[in-house]
């Protein structure tokens, strides 16, 4: 997915800037990109990799040379930013959470406009940079905004850092947020709460879907008001948010000891013990202890010091050994004892059968899987939240080629909880993983514990509701 992180300040933006970035790291693997504005010096840049080694490390050598009282940071899953520009617009530096399905579509029509793309490389567009050039066609930012909002499918929200503040606008449907932040003689925009408390920013509120507004050292001005309709992701409190984060207002720790707590008191199977497999499943799994009456115990624990992320690397043999190095098992917690822990999600499943075969190795006498959201039929057209080259890495649609011969067939009816489909398809998950039961949850429970009403989520994952924002563009002008 990745996150971004923008201030504005008095004083120099350095230190906010570099901590506050910092803390959006676990949303992206790939590259980090910091940038300050100072108004004699212009612009300083850097960007870096961040397959071999962390943020802190690969910026903290550099901070000296950043200079100014506003800047922008990016963890960023793809593109390297930010990208800097200058046009008739002014100059500017952008950063993106954005996660493009028509990125050759939109740069044929550039193209052949006559713009160019000076950031491709290795014969890959920089989303980055394709949103850029759509902000450069408008007459002014808000205008330039919009259309990157009209042309883009998939989903975007940025951070656009100006002569005269940085503008914040959130993906038109809400997707990915934005929390705006103050403290005195402060601004900031992030995509994670958790960015706030340490650096002494108190959170004012959220952007709406498709709002944009401009921060500067000494106030907010809205300068395009939030749309009605809302698709933020759900997975966002499911999977990943950070535990402190709050989005639309609501903590993500909270939501997951709801989900928790509401599946433990459905569930009759008898256990002696749950556990959370780190980090996303630990708010689930207390949860579930209190809901089901039975004690929360930490049978399985990450090792911090060196694997402080819940993300991994993109290449998949890397990312399976990386998912076993880092979680241990407690031989002394498991011997013996029936089993439950709660996980995020199953995407291949790959990771989970390997923790299910270490539970019975250590001893485990049963090893029941809870997990915090319905199966992922569907595919992720907004975000991007898996590395997925093919929607055939899903287990799920494995096993539905399986059974009827076509990964497409009846889709709706396997997302459907209780339906023979369903019952069929989960059974044989469970089977495959080598589990004793598995339950997942339903969208229903999901929803209540968020607290928001459904129409105001994205479960396109899960069952394949959500829309496109070329969708609700044409219900909106009907
Ligand atoms: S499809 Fe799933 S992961 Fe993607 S935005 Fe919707 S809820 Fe989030």
């Amino acid at each position: 997915m990745g996150g971004f992180f923008g201030t504005i300040e008095v004083r120099s933006c350095t230190n906010d800037l570099f901590y506050g970035t910092d803390y959006n790291s676990h949303l992206g693997t790939k590259r980090a990109g910091l940038v300050t504005l100072d108004k004699e010096k212009g612009f300083c840049r850097s960007i870096h990799s961040l397959e071999s080694s962390y943020f802190r490390t690969k910026f903290e050598d550099e901070l000296d040379d950043f200079e100014g009282n506003a800047g922008l940071g990016v963890i960023s899953d793809t593109d390297p930013q930010p990208i800097i520009v200058n046009s008739h617009l002014g100059r500017y530096a952008v950063v993106t959470v954005a996660h493009i399905l028509n990125t050759r579509e939109i740069a044929d029509e550039l193209l052949a406009k006559h713009m160019h793309l000076s950031e491709m490389s290795a014969n890959n567009i920089n989303p980055t940079e394709l949103v850029a050039l759509l902000i450069n066609m408008g007459e002014t930012f808000v205008e330039g905004i919009n259309n990157v909002f009209r042309k883009v499918r998939g989903s975007c929200s940025m951070l656009v850092l100006t002569e005269d503040g940085i503008i914040c606008a959130r993906d038109f449907l809400g997707r990915t947020p934005i929390v705006l932040g103050r403290k005195e003689s402060a601004w900031a925009a992030t995509s994670e709460s958790t960015a706030f408390p340490n650096l002494g920013y108190e959170t004012v509120r959220d952007l709406g879907p498709g709002e944009i507004v401009r921060i500067k050292a000494n106030g907010m001005e809205v300068l395009q008001e939030a749309a009605t309709r809302c698709q933020v992701c759900s997975f966002l409190w499911v999977y990943y948010g950070f535990p402190t984060s709050d989005y639309e207002g609501i903590n993500t720790e909270d939501v997951r000891e709801r989900n928790g707590k509401i599946m433990g008191a459905k569930d009759d199977t008898e256990a002696d013990l749950v556990c959370g497999i780190p980090d996303s499943g630990v708010g689930t799994a207390l949860g579930y202890a209190e809901g089901h009456g039975i004690p929360y115990k930490r049978a399985v624990l990450k090792y911090t010091p060196t694997w402080p992320r819940s993300f991994t690397p993109s290449n998949q043999s890397r990312r399976s050994l990386v998912a076993k190095m880092k979680l241990i098992p407690n031989r002394a917690i498991l011997k013996g004892n029936r089993v439950v822990f709660c996980d995020d999600s199953i995407v291949r499943g790959t990771q989970l059968r390997d923790n299910v075969s270490t539970f019975f190795e250590y001893g485990a006498k049963e090893v029941h899987a809870r997990i915090s959201c319905p199966p992922l039929v569907y595919e992720c057209p907004f975000i991007g939240f898996t590395s997925s080259k093919s929607v055939m890495e899903l287990i799920t649609r494995r096993i539905i080629q399986d059974f009827e011969g076509d990964s497409e067939k009846d889709l709706d009816k396997y997302a459907t909880t209780g339906s023979p489909q369903y019952e069929r398809m989960v059974k044989e998950i469970a089977r495959r993983l080598g589990l004793s039961s598995l339950k997942f949850n339903t969208i229903e429970d999901l929803v209540e514990s968020i607290g928001l009403p459904k129409s105001k989520l994205c479960t396109h994952c899960f069952d394949g509701s959500s829309y496109m924002p070329q969708d609700a563009d044409k219900q909106s002008a009907e």
